[in-house]
């Protein structure tokens, strides 16, 4: 009797809760989609990441059957990262150094029917070129941006022969839906030619987020809270995982919270004024005191109206939660896909990377969040305009009409991963494509 082979598939994530959840989330799917499927998980270890939230998310649930998280050694980067340096850049870094033991810790695992990887990790393209392993590239970004980044290559002719070199077509799993982005959707399937590029086939598998997780002492806390609250009364205030404000944005943010007289809970961090992505190496790991850093009066005045939250909780099961009615977020995409799926409209904070694309997109065209703007001449957004917004989310008519959009939005992504739905059947193709790439 011969058992039937099992496809293997190993997922490689960059650096970054942003980048490790979504990517977690897909190797959970795909083991409990298919049970013939074997994922092994790879995690990018360095010395400049510190991240408790991370090796709580990754090392503390029990993993389905069929997962496996596998260690890439270490490496130690300090001596060519530099803080001046981008995130990206930083973060690229990271992966080039630690990538040099893939093709080890490929051959170690044996036989895989792909790679899937994020757009942080196109290192592994030679690698995996060399050792015939297809690869796929998971969008960790909107499909807005990714086809922005095909487009690149159009405006820069140098980089282009690298796409026609690569030994295997490229299929890119994206983290949306077709009724969410149908229109980059629609022009990378179609418009190939506009893009000049060989354009590579998309799969839109979305919304991935996260699911369970442990809940922690704070987290519990939180929960009860918000048990205790009428529904939609409470915004979430929350900046992703590395997002910081600086010292004056954090007290006029306070206060305008404060003076909007509305629900709300905090995840706070120390102010830094020089990077707005501060605690991204060290998520849920800064310990502080915010009695150090908040104006003074504040935690009086707001006691029993807002919950502070040090660094780092369970923002799905609060964004889950009914009492949750307005998310002020950095408008990450694992953050904006969690809150539209939980029905939670948004005020857009962004701050790095493509979160200012995230925005527009959000108030502009699918007009499900609110934004802040600075006064003429203004470094920060000022208490006023903080308070208003909040006042506008939270109890005017406006706000009930995006609140109700952003409620149909989440109905149509529930559609479209459940059996049958868009996302259900996009993921059954890719892994029918993996299946017939089971060698003997
Ligand atoms: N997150 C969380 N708790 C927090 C802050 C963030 O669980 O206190 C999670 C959030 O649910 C999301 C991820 O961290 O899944 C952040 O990803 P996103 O793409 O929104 O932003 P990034 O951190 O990459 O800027």
């Amino acid at each position: 009797q011969t058992t039937k082979p099992k496809m293997h598939v190993a997922v490689l994530p960059s650096p970054g809760m942003g980048h490790i959840i979504p990517l977690f989330e897909l190797a959970k799917r795909l083991v409990v989609f298919n049970h013939d499927i074997h994922v092994s998980f790879l995690v990018i270890n360095t010395d400049q990441d510190n991240s408790t939230a991370r090796d709580q998310y990754l090392y503390s649930t029990p993993l389905p059957p069929g997962l496996d998280v596998v260690d890439i050694p270490p490496v130690n980067v300090s001596d060519i990262v530099r803080d001046d340096m981008l995130l990206a850049t930083r973060i690229s870094v990271m992966v080039g150094e630690s990538l040099k033991s893939l093709k080890s810790v490929l051959i170690e695992l044996g036989k895989l029917e792909a790679l899937v990887i994020d757009l942080l990790c196109t290192g592994a393209f030679e690698i995996c070129g060399e050792l015939s392993i297809p690869v796929y590239s998971f969008s960790t970004p909107s499909t807005t941006f990714l086809t922005l980044s095909l487009y690149l290559p159009t405006l820069d002719r140098e980089v282009e022969g690298e796409f026609v070199d690569l030994p295997e077509p490229i299929s890119i799993p994206v983290n949306t839906w077709e009724d969410f982005e149908p229109v980059p959707l629609k022009a990378i399937r179609e418009h190939s030619f506009f893009l000049q590029l060989p354009t590579p086939p998309v799969y839109p598998i979305g919304p991935l987020i996260k699911q369970d997780e442990s809940l922690s002492s704070s987290d519990e806390e939180c929960l009860t809270w918000l048990d205790n609250q009428p529904a939609d009364s409470v915004l979430f205030v929350a900046l992703g995982s590395g997002g910081t404000l600086t010292t004056e944005q954090l007290f006029e943010m306070a206060w305008g919270l404060e003076m909007s007289q509305q629900k709300f809970i905090w995840v706070l961090r120390k102010p830094d004024d020089a990077d707005a992505s501060s605690t991204f190496f060290n998520v849920g790991s800064d310990v502080n005191d915010p009695n150090s850093y908040l104006p003074e009066g504040f935690l009086e005045k707001t006691q029993g109206v807002g919950l502070i939250v040090k660094s780092w909780t369970t923002q799905v099961a609060i964004l889950r939660h009914p009492s949750t009615g307005g998310f002020l977020s950095h408008c990450g995409w694992n953050s904006t896909m969690e809150s539209i799926t939980h029905g939670v409209p948004i005020i857009a904070w962004p701050l790095y990377a493509e979160q200012k694309m995230n925005a527009a997109m959000l108030t502009e065209e699918i007009e499900v969040a609110m934004k802040p703007v600075k006064g003429p001449g203004e470094t920060v957004v000022r208490r006023e305009e903080i308070s208003r917004v909040v006042r506008l989310l939270m109890e005017s008519e406006e706000g009930e009409i995006i609140r109700s959009r952003v409620k149909k939005l989440r109905d149509s992504a529930s559609r479209a991963v459940d059996n049958g739905g868009s996302s259900y059947d996009s993921l059954s193709c890719l892994v029918e494509k993996w299946k017939n790439e089971i060698k003997p």
